[in-house]
């Protein structure tokens, strides 16, 4: 165990449910939850649903479905419940309003009356001359008068933080020291005019109410991390708070072209790997390597090697870049790692409408259960499969007018009617007799074996590629085959 943590630890994962799970997201848990695991602490778990414009309840449902299909835990949160519940904040409200109350009351927070378009002609005005051009501190001391002014003008006020003037410097679990000028870091709004209590305001105090000691999170957050601490010395001040938690903040992951991945972008959609057939494992070992490795440089492990190893000073402040065919080549590795029985009960939704092109009473379990080994060795991701098997319970393999043209060539009809001939009396209870077989055939044409099976392949599968011919056409049986192989035939003299 590291030196970091000999307090018990208290982590939490604290999304908001607004739109799809992303990766980046699934990264943050994935992170606390390796943390809290390797220190035998406590994840807690909470939703940070206050911006009612945006947070929907559909956006909550995914989020722990999600979570759930990834294999996490929490000790605490929603469908758990403990000691500091609800865990939604939208639940909570009193809590913050209390808070806010006894900010203002000690003078660590006041009412700020600026109209926003005041403060940006003060903004721009304070950026022309070359000046700070963050909040200048104009409400900070208002006189009785000029607050009945401001009231007497129908303004209604927000809540803003006062900050200290002094110089803030924390470290970083992840990157070290770290230091805010004052002028860098301005009073900020912590209640909306409309009375509701904003995330600068509600993300720290139930830190401080659920007594987190370690705050892992993106380097998104970084900025409000000075603004943090000053919020947390004040709670201290007035017994909300008891310790400043450490921060921890976590890399930038980059995708395409070097751009910040965004949670927009369709590659960060966690319900799109999931329909695609990554298993939680691949994913969960692939998105660990987004700012940490494993020592020895082995990049694939369980998640289990993941939780012994993992240590946050490890961790790169770089930022990590999203590689979609490492992920693949990664989750193929864990597809391998199956046991097969484990294999082809996972490969269960990719059998069945709407992916399966056959109809169900077509399915066959004994070609199904003789294929899958096969197959568990040449796919990336699950969903592959339903291509790689379809010619085992369509009537007529798929027409793939690409294939067809790449691999029927001139005298494919001949060498077809001799590999035709040559199956025809083979041992159809051994793939290595078919193989011999078309190799024969190709001897006879001059060709070598790649070039002599590729036309079989077409005839029977539909397509160029696919798993191993010999053993596709065992399982597919004799009749079959040869019935295929007569249609492309008659196709090709057509
Ligand atoms: N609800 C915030 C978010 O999803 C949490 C940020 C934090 O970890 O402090 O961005
Ligand atoms: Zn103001």
């Amino acid at each position: 165990m590291s030196s970091v943590a000999s307090a018990p630890v208290r982590v939490r994962f604290c999304p908001s449910p607004t739109g799809n799970p992303h990766v980046g997201l699934v990264r943050t848990a994935l992170f606390n939850w390796a943390f809290a695991k390797h220190h035998q602490g406590t994840l807690v778990f909470r939703i940070e649903d206050t911006d009612a414009a945006r947070d929907s309840e559909e956006s909550y449902d995914q989020l722990l479905a999600s979570l759930r299909w990834l294999g996490f835990d929490w000790d605490e949160g929603p469908e758990v419940g403990g000691p500091h519940a609800p865990y939604r904040q939208s639940q909570r409200m009193d809590i913050y309003k209390d808070v806010a109350q006894k900010l203002q009351d000690a003078g660590r927070a006041y009412h700020c009356y600026c109209s926003t378009a005041e403060l940006d002609a003060r903004r721009d005005a304070a950026r022309a001359a070359g000046k700070p051009s963050g909040y200048d501190g104009h409400c900070r001391d208002l006189s009785a008068e000029q607050v009945e002014a401001y009231k007497a003008e129908g303004r209604t006020p927000i809540v803003r933080f006062r900050m200290p003037d002094e110089t803030i410097t924390f470290t970083d679990l992840v990157r070290g020291e770290l230091t805010f000028t004052a002028e860098n870091v301005p009073d900020y709004g912590i209640v909306r005019a409309n009375g509701a209590p904003l995330y600068t305001l509600v993300n720290p105090v139930d830190d401080a109410l659920m007594e987190i000691t370690h705050v892992l999170r993106g380097e998104d957050l970084l900025s409000s991390t000075p603004r943090q601490i000053a919020l947390y010395k004040a709670l201290i001040d007035l017994g909300v708070a008891k310790e400043i938690p450490s921060f921890g903040h976590l890399p930038y992951v980059m995708g395409e072209g070097n751009k910040k991945l965004s949670k927009r972008d369709p590659e960060s959609s966690l319900n799109l790997y999931r329909e695609r057939g990554f298993l939680p494992e691949g994913l969960l070992n692939y998105l660990s390597l987004l700012g940490w490795s494993l020592s020895g440089d082995r990049d694939v492990f369980s998640m289990d090697e993941m939780v012994a190893a993992f240590e946050i000073s490890d961790v790169n402040p770089n930022p990590a870049r999203f590689d979609l065919k490492k992920c693949e080549a990664i989750n193929a590795d864990h597809i391998r790692l199956l046991d097969v029985k484990d294999f082809t009960e996972r490969c269960a939704p990719w059998l069945q409408a709407p992916f399966a092109p056959w109809a169900p009473e077509d399915f066959d379990e004994a070609k199904w259960q003789a294929v899958a080994p096969h197959a568990q060795t040449r796919l990336k991701v699950l969903s592959e499969i339903t291509d790689n098997v379809d010619f085992l319970f369509l009537a007529e393999p798929v027409e793939d007018e690409a294939s067809w043209t790449k691999a029927m060539k001139e005298g494919s009809d001949a060498l077809l009617r001799t590999a035709r001939e040559k199956l025809e009396s083979a041992d159809w209870t051994s793939a290595e007799a078919l193989k011999e077989a078309v190799l024969a055939a190709g001897e006879t044409h001059g060709l070598k074996l790649g070039k002599a099976q590729a036309p079989v392949r077409v005839a029977v599968t539909g397509r160029t590629i696919g798993l191993p011919l010999f053993e596709s056409l065992e399982i597919l049986g004799k009749e079959k085959t040869l019935a295929r192989i007569d249609a492309a035939l008659a196709k090709l003299a057509a």
